[in-house]
């Protein structure tokens, strides 16, 4: 099943509790808008390359398009369109007054030069600036895009329009406007609703013996691994694309992040620790290093995918042995596996809401773009931590309300609120 098919049967399995008009359905299940560019890109040999590039608005009914950009060279037409449905439904978990959207590029960014990022990132604003705007629809980082980007982004697009526009792109650097605590944003959210989860889900169980094994170190996976092991919790696994480490006695992310931004990977950041301390009783490799695949069958309270989509599903939903599954990444849990771990009693805290936390403080940023006034880090937190909790509590609610899993208890809430937006504007029946 395909990313797009497996958001379209989320939708689908919600509309069995809610009965929408089967028009606004039919509407939901196509994109509003649909953008492909050929973006010719010149190389530091001189010589051009084509990178084929998309932005899908997939509903705007509650306010300007809103979601990131991804470059990675596996972004397709149906990965984009997946992704701005989904985006549609997060803005609306969380109350943020935005539609859905999303753009990528097809392209490896490693394979680059700066000066060729930078040319290719200009290239995708030349392309689209005529469909984006701080009040038509507006981009943010995602998988493999940064502040960095955004910034060369922003100005590209002021350039294009001739005046200064930072509401148009969010997730930038703070002296080109961006927002205190949006970096930490979707790994600080996704903290909030864990601290959420665990009191309903499993009650009484102190912090400190919560294991968790989290896959993904980038901007997501990094920050909730440091703010969770700030929190209490106690982070065993962690990984990234060249492998992963597991260490149940005394694993500090932070020390390995700091060993990363120097240029390590995660195993090799672990294993720059002298060999006698290495734990003994590693259950995997003596060293413990562990491959992404063996990450996610871990002895672990909690597991959180922070990488990319399709990452659990029917082959090893089965070994999975978390009780909790927090999905930081987009989409890491296939339909097929969301039967499974269902069926086995995992409680999977779907993507929609766990990793809202990014979409909720650049709204803030846009918020404070839009004011010219901007706010502390710990007003911007607040402010985050109310919007998500809120989000968590009604989700819960209808959970319980509709004897429903959380994923499709998120989808009711969102498609209501995007289904009366709609009927308030005339667009539905
Ligand atoms: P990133 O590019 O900063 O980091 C991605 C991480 O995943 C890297 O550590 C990379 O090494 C690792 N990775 C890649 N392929 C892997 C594999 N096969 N196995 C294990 N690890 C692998 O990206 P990010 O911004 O942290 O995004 C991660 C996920 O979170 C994506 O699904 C993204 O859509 C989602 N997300 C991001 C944000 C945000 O604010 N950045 C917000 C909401 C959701």
């Amino acid at each position: 099943m395909s990313l797009w098919e497996s958001a379209l049967k989320q939708l689908e399995k919600a509309n069995e509790f809610l009965k929408i008009d089967p028009q606004v359905l039919e509407k939901l299940k196509k994109p509003e808008h649909i953008y492909e560019a050929t973006l010719e890109v010149r190389m530091d040999t001189g010589e051009n390359r084509a990178f084929k590039a998309y932005r899908v608005q997939h509903n705007g009914a509650r306010g300007p398009y809103k979601g990131g950009i991804r470059f990675h060279p596996q972004v397709n037409l149906d990965e984009v369109k997946a992704l701005a449905l989904w985006m549609s439904i997060k803005n609306s978990v969380v109350g943020v007054p935005y539609g859905g959207a999303k753009g990528g590029v097809e392209v490896d960014p490693k394979q680059l030069s700066e000066w060729e990022l930078q040319r290719l990132s200009r290239s995708y604003i030349q392309a689209m600036h005529s469909f984006i705007g701080p009040w038509a629809d507006i981009p943010a980082p995602d998988v493999n895009t940064n502040p960095k980007i955004m910034a060369w982004m922003v100005d590209e697009y002021e350039k294009i329009v001739g005046h200064k526009a930072p509401g148009v792109i969010t997730g930038k650097p703070l002296e080109i406007g961006g927002s205190k605590g949006r970096v930490q944003a979707t790994g600080r959210g996704g903290l909030y609703i864990l601290n959420q989860a665990i009191e309903k889900i499993l009650p009484g169980k102190q912090k400190s013996k919560l294991t968790i094994a989290i896959q993904g170190f980038g901007n997501v996976g990094a920050n909730f691994a440091i703010l969770s092991f700030k929190d209490g919790y106690k982070p065993v696994a962690l990984s990234d694309s060249k492998g992963g480490i597991y260490d149940p006695k005394d694993l500090d992310p932070e020390k390995i992040y700091e060993c990363k931004e120097a240029g390590g990977t995660v195993a090799s950041c672990y294993l720059r620790r002298s060999v006698v301390e290495v734990p003994k009783e590693l259950k995997f490799l003596k060293t413990g290093e562990v491959s992404n695949e063996e990450l996610l069958e871990i002895e672990a309270d909690v597991l959180v995918p922070a990488a990319l989509e399709n990452i659990i599903t029917a082959k090893n939903a089965e070994k999975i042995k978390a009780k909790v599954i927090l999905e930081l990444a987009n989409g890491p849990v296939t339909s097929e596996a969301d039967r499974i771990l269902s069926e086995r009693g995992i409680k999977v805290i779907p993507d929609v809401l766990a990793n809202a936390g990014g979409v909720s403080v650049s709204y803030l940023e846009w918020v404070q773009n839009n004011m010219g006034y901007y706010w502390e880090e710990a007003e911007v937190n607040e402010k985050l931590k109310k919007l998500i909790v809120d989000a968590f509590r009604n989700v819960w609610d209808i959970s319980e309300k509709y004897k429903t899993d959380l994923r499709t208890a998120a989808y009711i809430l969102s498609l209501e609120r995007i289904v009366e937006a709609m009927r308030s504007r005339g667009t539905a029946a």
